[in-house]
């Protein structure tokens, strides 16, 4: 029932052998970043708060070396995950691919680092990953991240960390279009195992909180459906508290009060009140539950998550059916049947639920979910449990 994580190490192996297989040699750099899971803060980046995330013992991994012949000047990759291959130039600027081209994430690392005067030169690359793609624990990062930390190594330069993953989060709005806030690409860098990263999306603050405690386990379970929505819903929720925080007169929702919301009500439409409801109780959430994992108090940080989940739900129009439905259903397996809390995770309209599970209960919790959610939805559910993973490794290579 549960889908099992393939050690780094071994991953690592895995792909130097399909390095040798496709290229005739052993890859001389090998860099790996994990993909991750945000424990409770949603839809709070943007409007400059708290995110905690942990980064998960899910991996891309890229092994490379110069090219056996000389005189060229492009990068050339491999992705043993959907036996593509494509190449691009390392002109300056790397040109973009089509919009969605998953190059698009590799290309703007590359032309970041040149825009910082490092050229990486050329390369030949087999990149694997045990990140699900586009199921919202951050394969995109993961991607970018594997990819600055290669070039580090290949150029024998160390960017200082929050530079890098700085660097990577402008890959992704400049050559992938998409927007997004801080949250992945700091925690696919800065993660550290054993920890998690309660990170302020204002300060650019982040602070590790361990999560030792050997009694717990973090179970995602994807719902394995993506709700392609027509209305540009992201855009919309950043402009709806916008507005909000305008009207309340503050430069952003993190530093609204909820006194202060409901005292200005009658000021706010009921859809804009609702949002800022969310975003102004999910910092308060947020930073109690970190409180909580220091505490190791596990029934309050659960209780959190399912509050996250409702005001994601009801207040915020996030969620769907089937992430209700994983939640709805661990709900019903209770502190007595071994889960703590469990909530939608990401940015939502499906992709993945996050459960707070009592370790020796993880295998029965799994497979209750995974047969109530099937027969509910009539979806094949994936589940895998992870512990709080290290951030961007070097594998190989590095000095
Ligand atoms: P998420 O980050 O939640 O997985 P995104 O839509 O942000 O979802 O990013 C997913 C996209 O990133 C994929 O559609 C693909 O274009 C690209 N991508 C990420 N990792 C890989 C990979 N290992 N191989 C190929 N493409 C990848
Ligand atoms: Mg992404």
């Amino acid at each position: 029932m549960i889908d099992q994580n393939i050690p780094l190490s071994q991953l690592a192996e895995q792909t130097a052998q399909q390095f040798q297989q496709r290229y005739g040699r052993a890859p001389k750099w090998i860099a790996a970043a994990p993909g991750r899971v945000n424990l409770i803060g949603e839809h709070t980046d943007y409007n400059d708060g708290f995110v905690f995330p942990m980064a998960i013992e899910r991996y891309t991994v890229i092994a490379a070396d110069r090219p056996s012949v000389t005189g060229r000047n492009d990068i050339n990759w491999h992705c043993a995950r959907t036996n593509q291959t494509a190449s691009f130039p390392l002109t300056k600027p790397v040109p973009k691919a089509e919009p969605k081209h998953w190059t698009n994430y590799i290309r703007g690392v590359f032309a970041g680092f040149q825009n910082r005067g490092l050229d990486a030169g050329p390369l030949d690359v087999l990149m694997a990953s045990t990140v699900p793609l586009g199921g919202g624990l951050s394969s995109s990062a993961a991607l970018e991240v594997a990819t600055a930390t290669l070039i580090e190594i290949v150029s024998n330069q160390r960017l200082e960390r929050v530079t890098k993953a700085l660097l990577c989060q402008k890959a992704e709005h400049d050559y992938a279009g998409m927007p997004c806030g801080i949250m992945d690409q700091f925690i696919s860098t800065l993660g550290e195992q054993d920890h998690l990263l309660l990170l302020d999306c204002r300060s650019r603050a982040p602070e590790l909180v361990p999560m030792t405690d050997p009694g717990v386990e973090v179970l995602i379970v994807n719902t394995n459906v993506k709700h392609e929505l027509v209305g540009g819903e992201y855009a919309q929720r950043r402009r709806q508290c916008e507005e909000a925080a305008k009207a309340l007169g503050v430069p952003a929702l993190r530093d609204a009060t909820a006194d202060a919301l409901e005292g200005n009500k009658g000021k706010l439409d009921p859809v804009a009140y609702r949002r800022a409801k969310h975003v102004i109780g999910e910092n308060e959430r947020t930073e109690h539950a970190a409180h909580g994992v220091r505490a190791s108090n596990w029934p309050t940080v659960g209780q959190l998550m399912y509050a996250s989940h409702l005001s994601l739900k009801d207040d915020y129009e996030v969620s769907c059916a089937e992430l209700d439905a994983v939640v709805e259903i661990a709900h019903d397996i209770g502190i007595d049947g071994g889960v703590y809390g469990c909530r939608m995770t990401g940015g939502g309209f499906g992709g993945c639920c996050v459960a707070l599970v009592q370790t020796d209960a993880t295998k029965a919790v799994a497979a209750q979910i995974a047969d109530a959610y099937e027969k509910r939805t009539k979806i094949k559910p994936t589940l895998f449990v992870s512990r709080p993973a290290a951030g961007a490794t070097v594998v190989k290579g590095g000095v």
